[in-house]
């Protein structure tokens, strides 16, 4: 799959019976700019909308990302329970994730075996795969060191953690 420009996913959209409104182009650009390793949830990506002066709504953010994921433009990452984030979604760029369970710094690995493993596992049963996503829930050192968990403080910030909001 390409790496979608502004060009090619309104393309992509028609050819699928869907059009590239501004709000969705809007949407696209902001995950086109962030800097790689960076994921955002909804709520992050209205925060980022809102900073550029776009008003866009959480249930619009919600229903765009949902189905740009389906469309495989996005990729949905549940990192944890009941809370998704989303990056672009670049094959050539395959990779997983570890997270923080304490902090939610996430880091990106890329890993050929795990990829390989999931194409003949998915193909041995004739299934198609569309993603493979293997995520490590971890705590990390910084937390461990504070006393993590029973003795961490409640207001403790990781140092190295990046703002949720940054
Ligand atoms: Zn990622
Ligand atoms: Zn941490």
């Amino acid at each position: 799959m390409a790496f979608y420009t502004a060009a090619a996913l309104k393309n992509e959209l028609q050819q699928r019976g869907f059009r590239l409104t501004p709000q969705r182009e809007k949407i696209l650009r902001v995950f086109q700019t962030l800097p790689q390793g960076k994921h955002l949830s909804a709520e992050e990506l209205r925060y980022w909308l809102d900073r550029e002066g776009e008003k866009v709504s959480l249930s619009t953010i919600y229903r765009t990302v949902k189905l740009m994921a389906q469309l495989g433009i996005l990729r949905e990452l549940e990192f944890a329970e009941g809370h998704k984030h989303y990056e672009l979604n670049k094959p050539s760029e395959h990779h997983h994730h570890l997270v923080c369970v304490q902090c939610h710094q996430t880091i990106e690995f890329k890993n050929e075996a795990i990829a390989e493993l999931c194409s003949a596992q998915a193909e041995a049963r004739q299934f198609e795969l569309l993603d493979c996503q293997l995520t490590l829930h971890c705590v990390c050192l910084e937390a461990v060191q504070e006393g993590w968990p029973y003795l961490l403080p409640d207001n403790w910030v990781c140092p190295k953690a990046h703002r949720p909001l940054g």
